[in-house]
Formats: structure tokens, sequence, C-alpha cells
């Protein structure tokens, strides 16, 4: 079938047995190998929740909430397919139950169906399949998607189904199937069980889905005896069954799974020729494995318990890790404990403060920004983090003491922190946000000129409230600048003290474009700054001493 002007091919990764095997990881590893061997790649995510997108979700339940370029609000495993791939996804690449039905609705109240009974097969299945094939763009030569749960859910049972219909219509070599799954290691002798791959293999085949490669993941390699009855039991040659293992870093794994022979083995299916992959990652994972240098550094969030809250984060953490080999040991420091006692940041090298919504831990942000500032700690906060530096400074140096964000305190005398005036009124949770890449606009001669380089940036940005312009110019005559603004002048963007170089806040989130071999500035920045904070301490320790 023809799509734009190239035919397009697809692989399709599920998950059997339970999910948190790394399907994500292993996906965009696929799609790194692909898309560094000449094809053009593109991912897309099936998430089998009704919700329409992320954008609503507690970040306690699926992690963070990944913000795409064009503004869309994503599952998180979108920031992955994006850091592997080295390119940028559109909504367009997340596929929900939410999406599908909504437009099969929307079709079926204007008439569309022309009187027909509206069904899962063919109404539902035909929209996923129109969804899958748009996903991409014109140049993509190969789609790869990721079907998020596990097969026998019955959430994705009509996306499995849109999916079988998919290889019947594309016809053969176009289509291939991957499943990952879980070998257990049993006993004294650490026995590679086969049996719940067996399970999801037949489950899947039951579906009318048969798997072409197998992911299988365990502790230690898969033993060639393991891999023979994987074969036997599943008609899965030996090469398509892949051994992935635990990893130091996410990073490794594309090497990890093109050790085994995976892209000769797709190219072989899929009937491509020449492939070479081009490593560009090997100094990379140089500097992951054998650092020079480490520095702690504390998160003060408040989903500090589920640390896939804060991925992209530790994301661009490893990024930096990747080009400079300093190593960054995260503390995680829950806001809520922060109160009147810092002794949890003592031990610190440099403080983030990353993003979030409520007022619940925003006190504890507003304490992690004032021990830094008169700490002379390195800081970096991005979004809420950047509004609780400009609470603290108003309230601690211009001697406001009851400032606020009019988001925590409707009352507040002081709201330094509000919505801007046309944005009055704004109640209802979805849509209303600031959301997406702007051009943010650098001040010459300043600390973020100097980390960007540039007058104009584009950054990624979630949020409603903005600093108040009317104490722009008390900030500015005590000591802070606004290094950056949005293209109107009137969004304040970043902040940063005048007496030194370490403070330095956005709002908005570059933890987002952070890639492997571009990572977040400001991040790389904190590191830096980190270190350098690092070793003054030990001076001043060893000169005590
Ligand atoms: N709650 C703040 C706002 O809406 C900050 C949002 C965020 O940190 N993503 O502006």
């Amino acid at each position: 079938m023809h799509h734009g002007l190239c035919e397009v091919q697809y692989i399709v990764i599920f998950g059997g047995v339970m999910s948190g095997l790394g399907k994500g990881i292993i996906t965009s590893s696929l799609s790194h190998l692909l898309a560094n061997s000449g094809k053009k790649v593109s991912v897309v995510k099936i998430d089998p929740y009704l919700n329409y997108d992320a954008g609503t979700m507690n970040p306690y339940q699926h992690g963070e909430v990944f913000v795409l370029e064009d503004g869309n609000e994503s599952d998180l495993d979108l920031g992955n397919y994006e850091r592997f791939l080295d390119q940028s996804l559109t909504g367009d690449n997340n596929i929900t139950t939410g999406k599908v039905y909504k437009e099969v609705i929307e079709k079926e109240r204007r008439g569309d169906y022309l009187g027909s009974t509206v069904q899962i097969i063919p109404h539902v299945t035909n929209e996923i399949k129109r969804r899958i094939r748009k996903a991409g763009l014109d140049s993509t030569e190969i789609t790869i998607i990721e079907v998020g749960g596990t097969v026998g859910d019955i959430e994705s049972m009509p996306f499995l189904e849109a999916i079988r219909q998919m290889r019947h219509e594309e016809g053969d070599g176009k289509v291939l199937f991957g499943l990952v799954t879980l070998v257990p290691e049993i006993g004294g002798n650490l026995e590679q069980k086969t049996k719940p791959t067996q399970h999801s293999v037949s489950t899947l085949r039951s579906l009318g889905i048969i798997p072409d490669m197998i992911f299988a993941r365990s502790n230690n390699p898969l033993s060639p005896d393991t891999r023979k009855k994987i074969s036997l039991f599943t008609d899965v040659q030996e090469k398509g069954i892949i051994s992935v293992t635990n990893a130091k870093s996410i990073y490794s794994v594309p090497e990890m799974i093109y050790r085994q022979g995976i892209l000769d083995y797709v190219a072989g299916k899929l009937q491509f020729q020449n492939l070479v992959f081009n490593d560009k990652w090997s100094m990379f994972r140089k500097n992951v494995a054998n650092p020079a240098e480490s520095v702690k550094i504390a998160v003060v969030g408040k989903y500090t318990e589920l640390e896939d809250a804060y991925m992209s984060h530790s994301e661009a953490f490893s990024h930096v890790t990747g080009n400079t080999g300093i190593a960054v040991k995260t503390k995680w420091v829950h806001s809520d404990t922060l109160k009147e006692n810092t002794d949890t940041l003592k031990d610190v090298d440099g403080i983030l403060v990353p993003g979030g919504f409520g007022y619940r831990g925003v006190e504890g942000k507003v304490i992690a920004a004032k021990y830094a500032r008169e700490n002379r700690v390195p800081y970096l906060g991005i979004c809420l983090g950047f509004q609780t530096a400009v609470i603290e400074f108003a309230r601690n140096v211009l001697a406001l003491h009851s400032a606020n964000s009019s988001e925590f305190d409707r009352k507040t005398p002081d709201p330094v922190i509000d919505l801007l005036p046309e944005q009055e009124g704004v109640v209802s949770k979805g849509g209303t946000m600031r959301l997406g890449e702007k051009n943010v606009i650098v001040k010459e001669n300043t600390l973020a000129y100097r980390i960007y380089g540039s007058k104009v940036i584009q950054e990624r940005h979630r949020h409603r409230f903005e600093v108040n312009p009317r104490y722009i110019k008390r900030f500015e005559e005590n000591g802070v600048v606004f290094s950056g603004c949005d293209e109107e002048g009137v969004r304040m963007e970043i902040l940063e003290l005048t007496d030194r170089d370490n403070f330095i806040a956005s709002q908005y989130h570059s933890e987002f474009k952070s890639r492997p071999l571009a990572p977040s500035r400001l991040h790389k920045h904190l590191v830096e700054s980190s270190l350098a904070f690092k070793k003054e301490q030990e001076v001043k320790v060893s000169r005590n001493l």
C-alpha cells in the first residue's frame, strides 16, 4: 500500500508477561539503530487508556508528562524516542483509545457513516490503522510502533486486531512483529525459565499475530540452551531471539542488541539493502561508564517517590555525563520534608527544583531556593522551580513577606506570580496552558547569553502562571536580572542573580529538549557549577585542617 512518496514498512513491538520490562527502551533502541543506518524512521506509541492524552494525568501513575514541540502532552516514552532518534515528534506519534474513540464518535455525529451501525470492527480498527499510517512524514521509510500494556489486556484488543489486519493488507515482508518477554531465573543454579515466554507467544498467536522477534529480558544473558528452547517453542529463528539484560545506562542498549545481529535480522526480513550502522555514541558511553568526576545534586520535588516523574531531568543529567565525564548522583529530596530543617541539603553540590502543580510542597521549594541563595550553592529552577525562586526573592530580599503565586494564595497582597490579565477567569483544567515550543529572547551580557551563545532560543513550555509585570522593576533594582523573555517582552523566561553565575532558573522546560549529544545547556551549567562548588568546598576543608 502506498503512503506519500515511498512505501512505508512497519515494526510493531508488543509486551508479554508484565509491564515494566523496558519495552520503551527496546523500541527506542531499534529506532536508533535503523535511524543511524540511514533509514528515515518514525515511532508511534499506542496507549490503550481512555484518556485523550497524558495532559491531565497524575505523574504518580504514569510518570512525567512529556511535552512535544507542537505542545502535545504525551507519554514519557515519546521522550525516549526523541532522545534515541535525535528527532522531534508530534502528537500524531501518540495514539490513545481516547483519540480514536473521539474521532469515531465525532464522525458518527456528523453522519459520516451514512446510517450504518458503528462498530469496533471495522470503524474503530479503521481509525486506528489510519492513525498509524499517517504518523510520520512523507519521507518516512519505516514506522516503529510500540503497543502499551501487555498482550491479552482487554483495552488493547482493538489495537491488536487493527495491527493484525495491517499485516494482511500491507502484504508479505512489510510488517514485522516483536515481543518483549521476561525470562526469570529460578533456584540455586539460576535456571532460565521459558514458560512465561511460551505463554505470551501463544496468547499473541491466538489473536492472529505471530512474532518474528523476541526480546527476552533476564538478569544474565540467555544461555544457548534457553535460546534454542525459546526458538523451538515459538517458531522464531534463533537469530531473532535477542537477549536484553539490565544495562547500567539505557544508552548502551542499542549496542547490546546490535551485537546480537538484530539489524541484519531485521534487514533480512524487510529486505533492506546496505544497512551500515554509524555508532555516534561510543564516546558518550565511555564517559558514562568511566566518569572522571562526580557531583551530588539534590532534586527537590513532590513526586520523588516515583523517579519516572522526573525522567527527562535524569536523562538530561546523563546527557551531561556522556558529554563531560562528570557523573551526577541524584539525591531525591521530598519538598515537604524541607520545612525549616535544611540538613538534607548540606551534603549536596547543587540543587535542582523542577516543575509542578498545586500548593503541596511549594514551601519546601521556596526553602530550597533560599538555602541556595544564602549559601551560594548552585541552583537551577525549572518552571515551578523558577516561580518559587521569584517568590523566595520577593519574600526575603524585597521584604514582601506574604508574596506568593496566585495559584497558591488567591488573596496574597503581593501576587509576584500571577495570571496575565487576558488569562483571568480561566478555570478549566485542560487546554488553557501555554504549551510547546516558543522563541525565548536572550539578553546580551548575561549569564544566560554566555550559556546559550545566542539571542534567540527555542524551548518547550507547560505553564499557566507568569511573573507579574508590576514587580519586575523592583526585582531588577535589587539583584535579579530577567535575562530571557518571550517575543512580546511580556513574559519573563529566565532569571539570574547579578552577584554570581551559579543561580539560574527558567520558566521553560529545558529538560525536554536535552539530547544525548546536545545536553540541556542549563543542566550542563548546573553540573559544571556544582563541580566548581564542590572543589571550592574541598579547598576550604583542607585549609581548615
Ligand atoms: N504550576 C505552575 C504554572 O502553572 C508551574 C507549572 C510547571 O511547573 N510545569 O504556571
